[in-house]
C-alpha cells in the first residue's frame, strides 16, 4: 500500500471501519501486525516474570490484538466474501497458524505459568484469574510443549497430517454431493413435490444447461443438497425415486476418487496416537480433558439415561408411522416401511396432526415486530434497554443494523451489537452465528461488541422480512449467544464472555433463550400479522405447542446415535482390539436405532463434525449443553411463567450467573449459583415430552 496512514485492520480496540477496510488491506496488515507479535513474543519470552502483570497481562494482550485483525478477516470472510478477500487469507492463514503453534508451545511461557502457579503469589489472585492460569497450561500442554525434542516432531507431524486430511475429508465430502445428479423428466415423477422445490429443481436444471426447464414442466434436476434433497423426502410421492436419493446420501464420498474410508482410518489412528504422546489414554479421555464433564463416564451416563427415555417413544414413534404408510390409501400405500419412507410418513402424519403450514406462520412474524418483542422480553428478563443506533458506525452492508445496550441506570451503553439479518447469495456463508467484534478487557475498560449474523427470508415487495418460526427461534438462539458476550462482568479478556467457557456448556444461554419462543404471552407479544396487524390467534399458539413433541423420540435417539458413535471410536484402539469402523457403527446402532441402518450404510464417510470439524469426542456436548438449558428454563416455569415479577427476579439471577461470570468460573459452579443444585435431564425429557424418569 502507498499510504502511510495506519491500516484500519490494526485499530484495535476500536468499532472497525467498515468504511475502509478492503481486501488489500489484508497481508499488509496481518504482516505487520505479526511481526510486532513476534517481537512482543521474544521480548516477553526473554524477560519473563512469573506474575499477572508480568506474563498473563501481556498474553492478554497479544491475543487481543491478533483477534481483533484476524477476527475481522475472518468476519469478512463470512458476510463479505470475494476472491480477493479469500485469497489474502489463504496466503496469511499459515502463518497465523504457525505463529499461534509457536506461542502455544513456547517453553518459555509454559515454565513461567508453572512458576507462577507454584509461587507464594498464585493464593493471593483471584479465582478467576488462577482458572486462567491453569487453562493456559492445560491448552499448552495439549499442544506439545511438555514433549520432548523427538516426541514433539512427531507431534508436530501429526498436527500437520490431521490438518490435511481434514481438509481432504470435507472436500470430499463436498466433491461427491456435488457428483451426484438424479434428473427428473417425467412430472408424475415429481408428484407431491412443494412448488418451492419444482422451482428451485428448475432452477437448477437452468443452471446446468437445460435453459427451458420450468417448474411445471421440467426437467428437474435433484442433488444431494439440502434445500432439494429434504423436500423431496418429505415430500415425494415416488418411492423409487426417494430410495434412489436415501441410497445416495447414506453412501455419499465411499467409494471412488471421493472415498474417505481410508481416510477416517488414517485420522483415527493419528488422533489415538497423539492422546497416547500426551499421555492420555485415548482420544476421548485428551477431548473431556478441557470439557465440563467430568470424565467419559459422566458422558456415558447421560447418554443412556436419555436413551431409555426416548427408546420407547421412538419405537411408538415408528409404529405410529407404519400405521399411517398401511392405511394410506393409492400409489403412496407402503406396506413395509424402509428407512426412504420414514421422512415421507413423518410429513404425512405431521399434517394430518397439527394441520398448519410454516408458509401460515411467517405471516405473523415480520422481524421488526420480532425484534420489539425480542428486546421487550429481555427488558422484562434482564433489565437492560436496547436502543436503536444505526448510522453511529459504518456497516459492511446496507441491510445491516447497530444497537446500543444499555444496563438498570440506563446512562451509559455497557455494550453494543451489528445484525446482518437476511440471507445474500455470493457473498455471505450459510447458517446463523454470534462472533466477537470486541470483547470485555483491560480491566472492563473495552466494551462488548458482538456480531449477530442470519440468514433469513429478505424482504419481498416492500413489506418487511417475513420470518418462519424457526428463523425466530435462530434469532433468539445467536441472541443468547449475543447476551452472555455482552453482559460479562469478567473483568479479563482471556475469560470474559463466551471465553474459555468450556465447549460442551457454551450453548447454554443459546438453547436457553429458544425456549421462550413455546412461551404464549412471549410469542403472541412478538406476532402482528402483516396485512391484518392481528397477533397470532391462540389455536395457532396451540398447534405449534403441541408440535414441539412430535417425533422427540426419535430425533433424540437420532443425536444419541451420532453422540455414542463418535464416543466409541474414539476411547480405543480400534485395529488392536480387531474391530473396525464398521463394526463399531452396527453395535452401536443396534442400540440406538429403532430401524437399522442399510448394510451399506456409510454415513461416517460423510460425519463432517467429528473428522473435519470441531466435535470429535465432542458431538455429546448438544445433548449435554441442552440438559443445562432445559434445566435452566425450568427454574422460570417453577417460578411462574404467568408471573411478571418472579420472573424478573429468576431473569436477574440468570443475568448475573450464567450471562456474567462467562468463562471465569467453572461452568458446573455458574449452574449451581443460578440454580442451587446440580443440574438434572428431568427438565429436558419432560420439554420433548418424554415423561419425568422415576427417581
Ligand atoms: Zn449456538
Amino acid at each position: 500500500m502507498a499510504s502511510t496512514e495506519t491500516n484500519p485492520l490494526l485499530l484495535h480496540g476500536t468499532l472497525p471501519r467498515f468504511d475502509l477496510i478492503k481486501p488489500s488491506h489484508v497481508e499488509p496488515g496481518i504482516r505487520e501486525l505479526l511481526v510486532e507479535l513476534v517481537d512482543l513474543l521474544d521480548r516477553l519470552e526473554a524477560n519473563l516474570e512469573p506474575s499477572w502483570s508480568g506474563l498473563v497481562e501481556p498474553l492478554e494482550a497479544i491475543s487481543e490484538r491478533l483477534g481483533y485483525a484476524w477476527g475481522l478477516v475472518g468476519h469478512l470472510i463470512g458476510v463479505k466474501n470475494s476472491d480477493a478477500l479469500r485469497d489474502a487469507h489463504a496466503a496469511m492463514l499459515p502463518k497465523v497458524v504457525s505463529f499461534g503453534l509457536r506461542l502455544a508451545q513456547s517453553r518459555p511461557i509454559f515454565e513461567g505459568l508453572e512458576a507462577l502457579r507454584a509461587g507464594a503469589g498464585f493464593s493471593s489472585l483471584d479465582a478467576t484469574q488462577r482458572r486462567i492460569v491453569e487453562t493456559l497450561l492445560r491448552e499448552a500442554r495439549h499442544a506439545g510443549v511438555g514433549l520432548d525434542e523427538t516426541a514433539r516432531t512427531r507431534f508436530n507431524e501429526i498436527q500437520s497430517e490431521l490438518a490435511e486430511l481434514a481438509t481432504r475429508f470435507s472436500d470430499h465430502v463436498l466433491d461427491a454431493t456435488q457428483a451426484f445428479v438424479m434428473w427428473i423428466s417425467d412430472p408424475v415423477e415429481m408428484a407431491g413435490t412443494p412448488e418451492s422445490l419444482k422451482q428451485l429443481a428448475a432452477q437448477n436444471a437452468r443452471e446446468n444447461g437445460k435453459e427451458n426447464a420450468t417448474a411445471e414442466q421440467g426437467p428437474w434436476r435433484i442433488t444431494l443438497d439440502a434445500p432439494l434433497l429434504i423436500p423431496f423426502l418429505e415430500h415425494g410421492e415416488n418411492r423409487r425415486r426417494r430410495e434412489e436419493l436415501y441410497r445416495a446420501f447414506v453412501t455419499r464420498a465411499s467409494s471412488g476418487e471421493f472415498d474417505n474410508t481410508t481416510l477416517i482410518d488414517q485420522i483415527l489412528a493419528l488422533r489415538h496416537e497423539m492422546a497416547l504422546l500426551l499421555g492420555f489414554e485415548s482420544f476421548a479421555e485428551l477431548s473431556i480433558d478441557s470439557k465440563m464433564a467430568p470424565d467419559i463416564g459422566a458422558v456415558d451416563g447421560l447418554l443412556e439415561e436419555l436413551r431409555g427415555a426416548s427408546i420407547d417413544a421412538a419405537r411408538r414413534d415408528l409404529e405410529a408411522l407404519r400405521s399411517h404408510a398401511g392405511e394410506t390409501r393409492g400409489a403412496a400405500r407402503v406396506e413395509t416401511l424402509e428407512l426412504w419412507d420414514v421422512a415421507y410418513f413423518a410429513e404425512r402424519l405431521r399434517e394430518a396432526r397439527f394441520d398448519y403450514s410454516e408458509e401460515e406462520l411467517r405471516s405473523y412474524f415480520p422481524l421488526p415486530r420480532v425484534l420489539k418483542g425480542l428486546f421487550a422480553l429481555v427488558g422484562r428478563l434482564f433489565g437492560v434497554s436496547i436502543v436503536n443506533a444505526d448510522g453511529e458506525t459504518s456497516v459492511w452492508h446496507p441491510d445491516v443494523r447497530f444497537f446500543r445496550v444499555f444496563g438498570e441506570d440506563g446512562k451509559r451503553p455497557i455494550a453494543a451489537f451489528f445484525l446482518d439479518p437476511y440471507s445474500r447469495s455470493g457473498d455471505k456463508r450459510g447458517g446463523a452465528w454470534m462472533g466477537e467484534c470486541l470483547g470485555r478487557g483491560g480491566h472492563g475498560a473495552s466494551m462488548p461488541v458482538a456480531y449477530l449474523v442470519c440468514n433469513q427470508t429478505p424482504p419481498i415487495d416492500g413489506k418487511p422480512s417475513q420470518m418462519s418460526f424457526d428463523e425466530v427461534a435462530t434469532l433468539f438462539h445467536e441472541f443468547g449467544h449475543g447476551l452472555q458476550h455482552m453482559l460479562t462482568r469478567v473483568e479479563y479478556g482471556l475469560a470474559s464472555g463466551i471465553r474459555n467457557i468450556e465447549w460442551d456448556a457454551v450453548e447454554l444461554p443459546s438453547q436457553f433463550m429458544e425456549n421462550w419462543c413455546y412461551h404464549r404471552e412471549t410469542l403472541i407479544g412478538l406476532s402482528r400479522h402483516v396485512d391484518t396487524d392481528e397477533p397470532l390467534p391462540d389455536a395457532l399458539f396451540d398447534k405449534i405447542e403441541a408440535a414441539r413433541t412430535y417425533r422427540a423420540g426419535s430425533q433424540m435417539l437420532r443425536q444419541l446415535y451420532f453422540a455414542s458413535l463418535d464416543l466409541a471410536l474414539h476411547r480405543e484402539d480400534l485395529p488392536a482390539s480387531g474391530q473396525n469402523v464398521l463394526s463399531v457403527q452396527h453395535r452401536i446402532a443396534e442400540r440406538t436405532t429403532v430401524l437399522p441402518p442399510l448394510e451399506e450404510d456409510r454415513l461416517l464417510c460423510s460425519f463432517g463434525h467429528i473428522f473435519s470439524g470441531g466435535y470429535a469426542a465432542g458431538y455429546y456436548s448438544y445433548k449435554w449443553a441442552e440438559v443445562l438449558s432445559a434445566d435452566a428454563f425450568s427454574a422460570f416455569e417453577e417460578a411462574g411463567l404467568e408471573d411478571a415479577s418472579a420472573l424478573a427476579e429468576t431473569g436477574r439471577r440468570f443475568r448475573d450467573t450464567v450471562l456474567s461470570m462467562g468463562g471465569g468460573t467453572p461452568p458446573m459452579e455458574v449452574f449451581e449459583a443460578f440454580r442451587g443444585r446440580p443440574p438434572s435431564p428431568e427438565a429436558l425429557l419432560r420439554h420433548s415430552g418424554l415423561g419425568s424418569r422415576a427417581r
